[in-house]
């Protein structure tokens, strides 16, 4: 590299792009649109026939008995709360790193969540820390796949068991990925999805829960709407106007709408994943001999979704903090992300820790300080992993200590 090209962008220099590259979006192509297109100009464009036909999809591809639709991933995650009847003061256990709605959902249900640290090679749920946060409160482990690996789903059923707990998987991040050979969907007692733009596919807004349990599928069908025991199209079916609200819901339904372009982009699914694996191939062959960063781990077996691309600043090797470094691949356009701060150091959330204890999760806030997500996503080009890697490459070069 020239002395010129070298000179980082923040500092005046050329940036490696002259655009933008987010970390995350979506790929949305004609079919999409197409299929979009003739829903719009059918009979039903909510609580139609396209929402089951959705969830009839969800089944076959995570072998799950039952998929239940919702309007988003916060929504499903708050019905899987009431599907399995989390009381006012029930401790729900979450890992420290993760998005806020993994502990949101348990608060709207009148629930404490407890925070657990976890493993410092793959910032996933440490079931080590878990069990050592059970108490006779506790009703449910919440597992969070975090950037697309899936938890150690056989360890945490172990622990779950032993102690009478529900199982429940955030798979938000990891849609399309397998554990043992099992595919995710089908790992934990509720398994939940989002399909936001950044997700592994997109409905705009929206979500699912997959289950074996048909109690659980029957209830959160009632909670997506209001509380009442039949839909609009049930009623219809039925020639009926009557209708009963048993328990106080939601309307948290979904529309045919999103549900066909949910169908549409689930069938590419496979590639999506596989472009997306490609690309960490890519960083993980260029990252190999950096010393500035390390790369997180990935169990043998395991199949990564790669929702996110994680890499830690070394900062023994750095003369600068992530901010500095943030800061400066952002001016080179390189749309760098952080993914997520402990939860309890939300203002909101500190009601939930002991305020006296000094480090609380010490393995996540460590990590806090040090990650770093890189853009990935299906569309992206090699010439845009070219620049991220170049930036990359740059900025810990120009701050090396
Ligand atoms: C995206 C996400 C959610 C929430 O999904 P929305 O569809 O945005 O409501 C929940 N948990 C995790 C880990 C997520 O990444």
């Amino acid at each position: 590299m020239s002395r010129l090209k070298s000179k980082l962008a923040i500092e005046g220099g050329t940036p490696v792009r002259q655009t933008m590259l987010p970390y995350g979006r979506q790929l949305v192509d004609e079919t999409d649109i197409q299929a979009v297109a003739e829903v719009l100009r059918s009979d039903w464009l909510t609580t139609g026939p396209v929402v089951s036909e959705f969830e009839h999809e969800f089944t076959k591809l995570t072998g799950a008995n039952e998929a239940v639709a919702f309007s988003n991933g916060t929504a499903s995650l708050h019905a899987a709360m009431y599907a399995i009847g989390v009381d006012v003061a029930d401790e729900i256990i979450v890992p420290a790193i993760t998005f806020v709605a993994t502990a949101n959902c348990i608060v709207y249900q009148g629930g404490i969540p407890v925070f657990a640290d976890v493993h410092p090679d793959t910032l996933l749920l440490d079931p080590v820390c878990v069990e050592a946060k059970i108490t006779s409160h506790t009703k449910a482990i919440i597992a969070m796949d975090y950037a697309g690996h899936p938890c150690d789903y056989d360890t945490l059923r172990v622990i779950a068991d032993r102690h009478g707990l529900i199982l429940i998987a955030d798979a938000c991040h990891s849609l399309g990925a397998n554990y043992r050979s099992r595919v995710v969907g089908s790992l934990a007692d509720l398994n939940v999805f989002s399909f936001h733009p950044v997700k592994a596919v997109t409905t705009g807004e929206g979500g699912m829960v997959t289950t074996d349990d048909e109690d659980m599928a029957a209830r959160m069908r009632i909670f997506r709407n209001h509380g009442i025991t039949n839909d609009h199209r049930e009623r219809e079916l039925q020639g009926s106007f009557r209708y009963e609200m048993v328990d106080l819901g939601y309307n948290y339904r979904i529309t045919d709408i999103q549900c066909v372009l949910g169908l549409s982009q689930l069938k590419k699914l496979p590639s999506f994943i596989s472009r997306r694996r490609a690309i960490a191939a890519k960083y993980d062959a260029a990252l190999a001999n950096n010393k500035a960063v390390s790369v997180l781990g990935v169990h043998e077996d395991v199949l990564h979704a790669y929702h996110l691309y994680v890499v830690k600043l070394q900062h023994h090797q750095l003369r600068v903090s992530r901010l500095e470094i943030f800061e400066a691949l952002r001016a080179e356009n390189i749309g760098v992300n952080v993914h997520y701060m402990p939860l309890y150091m939300h203002p909101y959330h500190k009601q939930f820790v002991d305020n006296d204890a000094n480090e609380i999760c010490p393995v996540a806030e460590e990590a806090f300080d040090s990650i770093l997500s890189l853009p990935i996503f299906p569309s992206m080009t090699n010439e845009d992993v070219t620049h991220v890697i170049e930036a990359l490459n740059k900025v810990l070069n120009w701050f090396a200590s």
